[in-house]
């Protein structure tokens, strides 16, 4: 059996009757940059994640570039994040001249330990980025304690939690801005690169409109430097299509996660763990492993594909070297980016390929 990690092929066919006449009236529209069908689809998200504004742009990374820029956090500025992520978190920071500072993670969750934060503030700090890792939301209660004592902005980077929840709230929801990515491998994905803000302050969401369209008020008047972010109408109307979808999806993803988490009981692999108030909608179901590379490299023969999120955490990277920062500096961060791994979760896989996979992975160890 061959249990692909996605198979955005099959999705495709299942939503095409949908989503074609969507992209061909936007094609028949011409309004390709932004336009109606994005519109309708901000609307949609805003509804969807109960927050008062949705903003589309260009990409995940622009949606926390952007955000950034919106709350005007640059040069001499620190932004709290966590060191085990996908590059654009720190990268964002970064571009806009500011400082990433990291903090370790919580080997439980992956997601920033959230009782090294407050001791991570520094008189520069102006906001803390908190990463919903893998589809799950950070503890953020905490978080926001943290954020109100010290004043700081929170923007979440939701790329990887679109529909997620803490005690009925959506992911994206809890800080000034939260950012979602519709690269195609996400759980909404685009058609090519597409990304959105969330907010609930009106001055901000006009902020972050006029700065996707390099800070433009109104026709050639230009209120701040922005650049070019917007999401393309094609995007709008493919997105729009597939919300309808996203709940069922992920709904899936959690069926998929359930059956993986009851074969492993009393295995040597490690599940992942939901925290208590979660919905966790499995954007990658990662497992800790032991001998991980070796048991890749079994499953990939038996027909089993399986990824690491992530080999290196970002402060070990040669661009990030300014910061000095060495080996040992965020042990949790390190030691899991040597054991996780994430079997194929997709909503289209059937319980059958999930059941496989699953065995090919006890199978390993029963060998050991
Ligand atoms: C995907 C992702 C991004 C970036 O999104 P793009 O749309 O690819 O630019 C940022 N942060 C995290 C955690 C992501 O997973």
């Amino acid at each position: 059996m061959q249990v692909p990690f996605l198979d955005l092929k099959a999705q495709f066919e299942s939503v095409k009757s949908e989503v074609m006449p969507a992209v061909e009236q936007v094609c028949a529209s011409q309004m390709v940059c932004l336009g109606p069908a994005v519109e309708n689809f901000e609307q949609s998200v805003a509804k969807y994640c109960g927050s008062k504004h949705a903003i589309g742009v260009s990409s995940g990374s622009d949606a926390l570039l952007v955000s950034l820029m919106a709350l005007e956090v640059g040069a001499g500025d620190e932004v709290i994040t966590t060191p085990f992520t996908f590059f654009a978190t720190a990268g964002a920071i970064a571009r806009v001249g500011a400082k990433p500072v990291f903090v370790d993670i919580d080997p439980g969750s992956f997601n920033m330990a959230t009782r090294d934060i407050a001791s991570a503030v520094t008189p520069r700090t102006a906001a803390i980025m908190p990463v919903h890792l893998y589809g799950q939301i950070c503890r953020m209660e905490q978080i926001m304690e943290v954020a109100a004592e010290y004043e700081l902005a929170i923007v979440e980077d939701a790329c990887q939690s679109i529909g997620a929840a803490q005690k009925d709230k959506k992911a994206g929801t809890f800080g000034q801005f939260g950012c979602f990515s519709f690269y195609p491998t996400k759980n909404l994905g685009a058609f090519g690169d597409a990304g959105l803000i969330v907010t609930d302050d009106e001055d901000l969401a006009k902020k972050a409109k006029m700065l996707r369209n390099h800070g433009q008020s109104s026709q050639y008047d230009y209120e701040f430097i922005g650049g070019n972010f917007r999401m393309d109408g094609i995007q709008g109307a493919v997105l729009d299509a597939k919300l309808k979808h996203l709940e069922s999806w992920n709904e899936k993803r959690r069926a998929n996660a359930e059956i993986y988490t009851e074969k492993f009981s009393g295995s040597p692999v490690k599940p992942p763990m939901v925290e208590p108030g979660n919905v966790h909608t499995y954007h990658q179901y990662t497992i800790l492993a032991p001998k991980r590379d070796e048991l890749k490299d079994y499953l990939n023969k038996k027909g089993v594909s399986s990824a690491v999120f992530y080999p290196k955490p970002l402060h070990l990277h040669k661009c990030y070297d300014y910061l000095e920062h060495r080996e040992g500096d965020f042990p949790v961060a390190e030691q899991l980016s040597k054991e996780v791994l994430s079997l194929p979760i997709a909503p289209e896989l059937s319980s059958e390929q999930i059941e496989y996979a699953a065995d090919k992975v006890l199978e390993f160890y029963s060998k050991k």
